[in-house]
């Protein structure tokens, strides 16, 4: 299959685009949205609902739920953005194309990493360039060319403000706007290598809480029921529950215990993290992590274990695998060469998949060195990415909704 004239059209529109691509990123990269940053946030949203209201959308906002409590320590600033959502469904038929984007990242808004600036290798640097603000132009490039061309696709956009620290507050909103769409893209970042993403690891917080009791270290050592050891304990079991074959990852830290160390501590805490190849691997792991609690509410020592499987595993499914191919296809025929890659990271894909669509994620910029102070983007990448979602999408709307 070849690039029809309106595909070839859209392509070399969006190739003729790249500056003016560029610059929207580092003005996007110019609002800080790291740590819960509410006034970059609100201004990042803004921008692009800017957009989107302007293809025709009706742009609602949903309100984030509130994330477990004892998440809060770990997990960065809870940022309880509404979520975006922008709706160009009405009066169009075939498949329901959601798209998925994040207006977080996980830089600090003051410190010293702020701007988008060259590298003398033509990339750029610039916190969030490519987790993931310059998929976002990617999102919003590839619906704007579709609209030009009047291509009738039906589109909803979902923008969360708390993807990086797990979409606590945007889960139950992704679920149920997942589940009345038929198939889903996420902008997240392509592999270094420029491949899509089709599987991905599961994931879920823990936090392992230890109860003692208080004494003095000296005259009444004996007394008192160290927490902190009890807790100790627990850390090692749960780490013993690693089996890197299977893809059973426990990580643990930070932790905390004690007050000074003429006390024997009454409570320590510890959070960590762990993935699982797939969801069956995950329901033991997570029975073995509860098997590490002990004692009822009276006792000491006493361990108490809250968790949440927050990203459940998205397993490269038949019908990923078909829309993966189809991906590939519009690669070839734009001159590319992007293979489907599974990772242990996770994204909303995650949550997006397990509501239903078959998902498609990594469709966002090449670059690297994400979460880092010289995180980067290749500018070439752009008009690339928007081509091929935009192609893609026009493609797939006109396939049945199986
Ligand atoms: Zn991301």
């Amino acid at each position: 299959m070849a690039l029809d004239a309106t595909e070839h059209s859209m392509h070399d529109r969006l190739k003729a685009q790249q500056s003016q691509m560029l610059l929207r990123v580092g003005e996007m990269v110019s609002m800080p949205t790291g740590y819960g940053n509410k006034s970059g946030l609100l201004s990042l949203r803004e921008f692009l609902a800017v957009r989107l209201r302007n293809l025709g959308a009706t742009i609602e906002l949903i309100d984030a739920d509130a994330r477990p409590e004892w998440i809060e320590s770990t997990s960065g600033p809870d940022a309880r953005m509404p979520i975006l959502v922008a709706h160009r469904t009405q009066g169009r038929t075939g498949p329901r194309m959601l798209l998925c984007g994040h207006l977080d990242t996980v830089h600090d808004p003051k410190g010293t990493f702020q701007r988008m600036e060259p590298r003398s290798d033509g990339a750029v640097v610039g916190p969030g360039v490519v987790d993931m603000k310059g998929g976002l132009e990617v999102l919003v490039c590839a619906l704007e060319m579709l609209e030009a061309h009047g291509e009738r696709v039906a589109w909803t956009v979902v923008l969360v403000s708390d993807e990086e620290s797990g979409s606590f507050g945007s889960a139950a909103a992704l679920t149920k706007l997942a589940a009345t769409h038929d198939r889903a893209f996420v902008v997240e970042p392509a592999t270094a290598s420029g491949d899509l993403v089709v599987a991905r690891a599961g994931s879920g917080q823990f936090m392992l809480q230890a109860f003692g009791r208080a004494a003095h270290a000296g005259r009444d050592f004996a007394k008192g029921i160290s927490a902190v050891t009890a807790l100790a304990k627990a850390v090692v079991d749960a780490s013993a529950l690693v089996d890197i074959p299977r893809g059973r990852l426990v990580n643990i830290g930070p932790l905390q215990g004690g007050v000074a160390t003429n006390i024997v501590p009454d409570a320590a805490r510890a959070w960590g993290n762990f993935r699982f190849a797939n969801d069956a691997e995950g329901r033991e792991l997570g029975l073995a992590l509860d098997a590490l609690a002990y004692g009822s509410e009276s006792d000491v020592p006493r361990l108490r274990l809250c968790k949440n499987a927050n990203r459940p595993a998205k397993p490269c499914t038949d019908q990923v695998k078909a829309l993966g191919l189809r991906a590939q296809i519009v690669a070839t025929d734009l001159g590319l060469s992007v293979g489907l890659a599974s990772t242990g990271g996770v994204s909303d894909a995650n949550l997006i998949q397990q509501a239903g669509p078959p998902t498609l994620d990594g469709l966002g910029v090449r670059g690297g060195n994400l979460h880092r102070n010289d995180e980067f983007m290749w500018p070439d990448s752009l008009p690339e990415r928007a081509s091929l979602l935009a192609i893609l999408l026009r493609r797939e709307s006109r396939l049945s909704t199986e």
